[in-house]
């Protein structure tokens, strides 16, 4: 029994040791391509479901690596806000989603918003502000053009800061948006502190529309919430026209999901943008 316990342990120390070089190595790997700019922007429009128009589009941070693999942000966000690396990953979103959408705008697509997301950590970088402030005026799009998607977590924190930054956002016209609404909290008290513009029903409820009865309420209730409220309401992961039919009846009339577009990059964008608003 000695002898196997010896074993275990040796496994579990060899495979911990394994976890902490594979991180190590990930974290070398993604700031060179922090340095090398190997990060691109990708965009998913949020599409009028009664008109079927791109009203406005969500900026998602891809990294590129070398063989032209294409890794998603769930891989290197979390170890990006271990390290910092988020500041000047999310320096970098910002500042080319608002070059992006000035770049649109000119094209004729003006009345185009955009959205970024503002991870939890992110929240602690004092000059935040400051860098949303910059990068806007860079590109010269109007304030309110821009919105941040911040999840249901920074909000339940009730951090002084936090509070001070989204007024101060608001106060300069920029959207806020609460992401993956209705995940894991079951106190909505934060809705009345903070200035928020819209809500995202989270994805994990509108996949199984229509036919799950428990999602169906749950869309159904962060929808008259949010009507209720006065804030716009969006719903994530849409897929199927069974689900934009569902979604339309309970009025909610902005989705986002595979079934207009998955993430692209910018050229195929503007190719999406003339098929679905001419020009
Ligand atoms: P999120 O903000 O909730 O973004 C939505 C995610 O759902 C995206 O994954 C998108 O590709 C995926 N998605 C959209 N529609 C559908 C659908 O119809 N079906 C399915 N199965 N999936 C759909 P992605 O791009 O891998 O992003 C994952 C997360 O990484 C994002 O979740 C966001 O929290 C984070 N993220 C992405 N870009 C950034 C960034 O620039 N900064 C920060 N801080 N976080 C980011
Ligand atoms: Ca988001
Ligand atoms: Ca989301
Ligand atoms: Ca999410």
């Amino acid at each position: 029994a000695k002898e196997n316990g010896r074993n275990t342990y040796h496994l579990y120390n060899k495979s911990l040791h394994r976890d902490l070089t594979d991180k190590l190595e990930l974290m070398k790997r993604l700031r060179h391509a922090v340095d090398e700019e190997k990060l691109e922007v990708y965009y998913q429009p949020k599409v009028e479901l009664t008109s079927r128009r791109i009203v406005g589009l969500e900026a998602l941070v891809r990294w590129i690596e070398d063989d032209g693999q294409v890794i998603g942000p769930d891989r290197f966000i979390p170890i990006a806000e271990d390290t910092g690396l988020i500041i000047p990953i999310s320096n970098f979103v910002m500042r080319r989603a608002c070059e992006q959408l000035k770049l649109w705008h000119d094209l004729g697509y003006d009345e185009l918003s955009m959205a970024i997301n503002i991870s939890g950590k992110q929240l602690h970088s004092p000059d935040l502000m400051e860098r949303v402030l910059e990068s806007i005026h860079h590109a010269q799009i109007p304030a309110k053009k821009l919105e941040l998607e911040l999840t249901e977590q920074v909000f339940i924190e009730n951090i002084q800061s936090h509070t001070n930054f989204m007024h101060s956002i608001r106060e300069h016209g920029i959207a806020l948006a609460i992401d993956d609404f209705g995940v894991g909290y079951s106190s909505l008290a934060y809705l009345k502190n903070f200035p928020v513009s819209s809500l995202k029903i989270d994805r994990s409820f509108v996949q199984d529309l229509p036919h799950d009865n428990d999602d169906a309420t749950i869309t159904q209730t962060i929808i008259n919430l949010a009507k209720n409220l006065d804030l716009d309401v969006v719903a994530e992961g849409v897929e199927t026209e069974a689900q934009v039919d569902f979604l339309l009846a309970r009025d909610c009339v902005i989705g986002q999901g595979y079934l207009f577009s998955k993430p692209i990059p910018a050229q195929q964008m503007t190719r999406l943008l003339q098929q679905y608003q001419g020009l």
